[in-house]
């Protein structure tokens, strides 16, 4: 929808409150909310159309039945996270078997095989199955020969090697940073801007690198927040988890932690009583996961999000911004109202980085500031993230957003709002 230009003609009657009869009050009142309720009715048109995993029961439970009658499973079993992660679907004979893949699909997922890991928890397979082939859900999780041909960008464009000033560490800013515990995950996504640590195997990092990691953190007074992630940090066991989150919480200038995680989206099952009991002891604890699409947001995503809430853990969400996938406004705009619903904040969202394999997802920067129009006002602020591109080298998150600030003139400061109206209004340090 494209934004309302307003002139200054067009400014409602409430400069002169006083003189307004109460009827004209209320005329102007419901004048407004007209305006307002025609600013949004293509979104609440197309909302109608953008499904989400709520949608999909019906065709989920068939794909569960299909998966699990082929990999000699029972309901027991998909509801185990051990047995979702030991059942990765990561061979092209077993995909084609649930998926509709023709002998050319089938040697192209050969090919990128040959060259990158892949792999997919049968939870979220069960996801793509009940989508339309080559959705949002397919394109975030099967292989595609652009990722071997396409020599643009980099393994590594945040510099994270660079920035390492310890095993596992990351630091690109004075008070905080990123450890990096594992390269495992639920799935490899096809986007991930860490794929180069995905290797062969699944590894986590040693425990001696995990205590030179914490010996780091206490020796730097100053970090006073730290993410563990990977990787992805909840696939770390239990007792590990429970060790780090310890140790951590004993560093008395450690004010937050936080971790990184997809298993919300990519394999629920991962949040079990267990996990939530040992996250409960750790407050103040931040998770950060990645919905991308309203049809990631399923009964199962629900209750997983309900449970790590419910155990203390602030949720937010980091989107990528993704070409084919969601960078549409209306899909964004419902993606981060159904986040809500499942009680996940709007965190972010990422600007696809420049990682080489990955310039089939990349969409222009506009798409993200079209998105960001689109979400400012006409939708919860608590709806509303920041947009951001990571800088080059390891340089940090640079917020991108529509230009509302449009100058000074006389004295004064000249501003546009989420309608297009132009204001001037006394710049307070002017006075
Ligand atoms: S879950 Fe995160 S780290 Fe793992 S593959 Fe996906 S984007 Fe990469």
């Amino acid at each position: 929808m494209a934004a309302r230009a307003y002139s200054m003609a067009e400014e409602l009657p409430v400069n002169d409150v006083s003189r307004a009869t109460e009827s004209a009050r209320a005329a102007s009142a419901l004048s407004r909310a007209d305006v307002l309720r025609e600013l949004i009715e293509e979104y609440l048109e197309a909302k109608k159309t953008i499904r989400t995993g709520f949608d999909l029961a019906d065709e989920f439970a068939a794909a569960q039945a299909k998966i699990l009658e082929y990999l000699s499973g029972w309901e027991t079993d998909w509801n185990n996270w051990r047995w979702q992660l030991r059942h990765r679907i990561a061979d092209v004979e077993t995909l084609a078997a649930l998926l509709p893949l023709d002998e050319a699909a089938k040697q192209e997922l050969a090919e990128v095989g040959k060259h990158l890991r892949w792999a997919i928890s049968p939870y979220y397979l069960a996801l793509i199955m009940s989508d339309r082939p080559f959705g949002p859900l397919w394109k975030q999780a099967i292989p595609s020969l652009p990722e071997v041909n396409d020599q643009d960008g980099e393994d590594d464009p945040m510099a994270e090697q660079w920035t390492s000033p310890a095993p596992g560490v990351t630091r690109r800013y004075p008070d905080r940073l990123i450890i990096n515990v594992t390269n495992q995950c639920a799935m490899f996504c096809r986007h991930c801007q860490r794929r180069r640590n995905i290797g062969q195997r699944d590894q986590h990092l040693a425990h001696l690198q995990l205590i030179a990691a914490l010996n780091y953190v206490r020796a730097n007074q100053e970090i006073r927040d730290v993410l563990v992630t990977g990787g992805d940090a909840l696939l770390l066991d239990d007792q590990v988890l429970d060790w780090l989150l310890h140790e951590l919480h004993s560093i008395p200038h450690v004010e937050i932690k936080r971790l990184g995680t997809r298993v919300p989206v990519t394999m629920p099952q991962r949040v079990t009583p267990n996990l939530c009991a040992i996250l409960d002891k750790y407050p103040p604890l931040y998770i950060n996961t990645q919905f991308n699409h309203p049809l990631e947001i399923t009964p199962e995503a629900k209750q997983a999000c309900d449970m790590l809430a419910k155990a203390g853990a602030v949720l937010g969400n980091q989107s990528v911004l993704l070409r084919g996938i969601n960078n549409q406004p209306h899909v964004m705009k419902k993606l981060n109202q159904e986040l809500l619903k499942i009680r996940v904040r709007p965190y972010y969202i990422f600007h696809a980085k420049n990682v080489k394999g990955t310039s089939h997802f990349i969409t222009p920067v506009d798409d993200g500031l079209k998105i960001m129009e689109h979400l400012r006002g006409f939708t919860s602020g608590l709806a509303v993230p920041t947009y951001i591109i990571n800088a080059p080298g390891g340089y940090g998150k640079i917020p991108i957003a529509p230009r509302y600030m449009i100058g000074k003139k006389g004295g004064r400061l000249l501003l546009r709002t989420w309608e297009n109206r132009i204001i001037a209004m006394d710049a307070p340090s002017d006075r």
